[in-house]
């Protein structure tokens, strides 16, 4: 049989060289930030997932431990209750942040996090970022800056590698993702 259509018809996968993918710190952030969604923080909204070799073993966002009411349920933050500004009186909240979530989940499931890279929408504090080297996690990806960066200087004594990950990239991915969807929607209306 000759083809006499245009060499791009042939086949799909033609067709995909030319699609634009996501890198895969993008498509890991993304993840992330999708996860922080799920979090029953009041006042900040945080994700982490735990990555090996290309793989999620883990997702973590901020929110009470199992079988406690959440404070959406509650329907109060009690550290603001106790009338703490953000990033004090840690030890007086229901939530267990997003990066030891992640770790404490890869622990449930039996996932060892020894040489794994962390993809968190906040830069850890400092209880996490402790954890976070005792669980043997080698990088740290993270957006947003904490309130303080000790926990970034205790990365550094400990030979942890950290990114920061630019923010309006975000906004890039998720303009990029609508149009994946628009066109598939399209796609869809057609067939
Ligand atoms: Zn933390």
């Amino acid at each position: 049989m000759v083809y006499s259509g245009s060499v791009r018809d042939l086949s799909p996968w033609l067709l995909i060289e030319k699609r634009k993918r996501q890198s895969w710190d993008d498509y890991f952030m993304m993840i992330a930030d999708i996860v922080s969604t799920r979090s029953t923080c009041l006042s900040r909204r945080t994700g982490a997932i735990l990555v090996k070799d290309k793989h999620i073993i883990s997702t973590g966002y901020n929110g009470a431990p199992r079988g406690i009411r959440n404070c959406v349920e509650k329907g109060y933050c009690n550290r603001k209750k106790m009338g703490f500004k953000s990033g004090e009186g840690l030890e007086y909240s229901y939530a267990v942040h997003a990066e030891e979530n992640a770790i404490l989940q890869a622990a449930y499931h039996g996932h060892s996090t020894k040489g794994a890279v962390m993809y968190a929408t906040t830069s850890p504090c400092v209880f996490c970022a402790k954890s976070i080297i005792n669980a043997g996690i080698v990088k740290v990806h993270y957006i947003e800056d904490y309130p303080h960066d000790f926990s970034l200087q205790l990365f550094k004594e400990a030979g942890i590698e950290t990114v920061k990950y630019p923010k309006e990239r975000l906004g890039q991915i998720r303009s990029e993702f609508d149009e994946i969807l628009r066109q598939r929607e399209n796609k869809n209306k057609k067939s």
